[in-house]
C-alpha cells in the first residue's frame, strides 16, 4: 500500500521486457510504479503481477503533443513523482540504403523527441517538489559501430549526449540524471534483431566476456541503484550493463 513515504516511479514501455523488469524490481522495493505503455491489455497483465503498488497508464508517446497534459495527470493522481525512467524505445533493422526519410523520423520521434519532452515536463514537476532523478537507456549501438541500426544508433547517441546536458543543467537544482547503456539483453527486441541472423549473434556473443545475453532484470537492479540514494552523488554517467560487450575484443 502507499504511504507518505512511497517514492514514486515512472516507467515508460513498462509493459514488457526491460522495461517490465525495472518496474518489478521498483515495486519490490516498495516504490508506488506507474508503468506508461501503448497497449491497455499488455500493462494490464503486467499489473497483475505487481499488485496495487504498481498502477499503469496508456499513452503513445510518440503523440508529443499530448505529453503535458499526461505528465500533468500523472502529478494530480499519483503525487510528486522521484523518478523517471525513460525506456520505452523502438528499433528498426534495415540496410542502411532502404532507411526512408519516415523510418528514420519514427525512430527518432521516440526514442528521442519523446523522451525530451516527457523529461521537461517531468522535470517541471521535480523542481515545484525539490528534486528527482531521471534515467535514461541507450544502447551498445551508442558505444561501437553497429550495421543495418542507422536510425537507433543516431537515436542512442543522442540519448548519451542528452543526458550529460540534463546532468550538468539539472544537477544545481537536485535532479541527478544517468544512463544505462544495456547489452544484449533477452527480450522480444533482441530476439527479432538475432534470432534470424545468426552471424550476428556470433558476433554479439564472441564479443561479451561473460558468454551470456543478459537478463532484463539485470538492467532493474541497475535502474534501481541508480534512482535510489545509494546513487546520491552519482549523475551524467552512462553505465554500461552488458557482461563486458562494450569493451570485449
Ligand atoms: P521491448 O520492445 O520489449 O519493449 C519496449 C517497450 O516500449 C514496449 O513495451 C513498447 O510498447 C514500449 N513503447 C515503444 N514505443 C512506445 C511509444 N511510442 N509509447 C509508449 N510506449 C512505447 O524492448 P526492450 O528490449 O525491453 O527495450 C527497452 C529499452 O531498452 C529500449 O529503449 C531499447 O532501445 C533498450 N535496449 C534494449 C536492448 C536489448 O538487448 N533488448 C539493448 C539495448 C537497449
Amino acid at each position: 500500500m502507499k504511504t507518505s513515504t512511497t517514492k514514486t516511479v515512472v516507467v515508460t514501455g513498462g509493459g514488457s521486457g526491460i522495461g517490465l523488469a525495472i518496474a518489478q524490481k521498483f515495486v519490490a522495493a516498495g516504490w508506488q510504479t506507474i508503468i506508461v505503455g501503448r497497449d491497455a491489455q499488455k500493462l494490464a497483465a503486467a499489473k497483475e503481477g505487481m499488485g496495487e503498488l504498481c498502477q499503469t497508464i496508456s499513452a503513445d508517446l510518440s503523440d508529443l503533443t499530448a505529453i503535458p497534459e499526461l505528465v500533468k495527470s500523472l502529478g494530480e493522481q499519483f503525487g510528486p513523482i522521484d523518478a523517471l525512467v525513460n525506456n520505452a524505445g523502438i528499433n528498426m533493422k534495415k540496410e542502411f540504403l532502404d532507411v526512408t526519410d519516415t523510418d528514420f523520423q519514427t525512430i527518432l520521434t521516440t526514442n528521442v523527441s519523446a523522451v525530451f519532452t516527457l523529461s521537461r515536463e517531468v522535470v517541471k514537476l521535480m523542481l515545484q517538489q525539490g528534486g528527482g532523478s531521471i534515467i535514461n537507456i541507450s544502447s551498445m549501438a551508442s558505444q561501437y559501430g553497429i550495421p543495418k541500426v542507422i536510425a537507433y544508433t543516431a537515436s542512442k547517441s543522442a540519448i548519451e549526449g542528452m543526458t550529460r546536458a540534463m546532468a550538468v543543467e539539472l544537477s544545481p537544482k537536485g535532479i541527478r540524471v544517468n544512463c544505462i547503456a544495456p547489452g544484449f539483453i533477452a527480450t522480444d527486441m533482441s530476439a527479432k534483431a538475432l534470432n534470424n541472423d545468426p552471424e550476428r549473434k556470433a558476433k554479439v556473443m564472441g564479443r561479451t566476456p561473460m558468454g551470456v545475453m543478459g537478463k532484463p532484470s539485470d538492467i532493474g537492479e541497475a535502474a534501481l541503484f541508480l534512482a535510489s540514494d545509494a546513487a546520491g552523488y552519482i549523475t551524467g554517467v552512462v553505465l554500461p550493463v552488458d557482461g563486458g560487450n562494450s569493451i570485449g575484443f
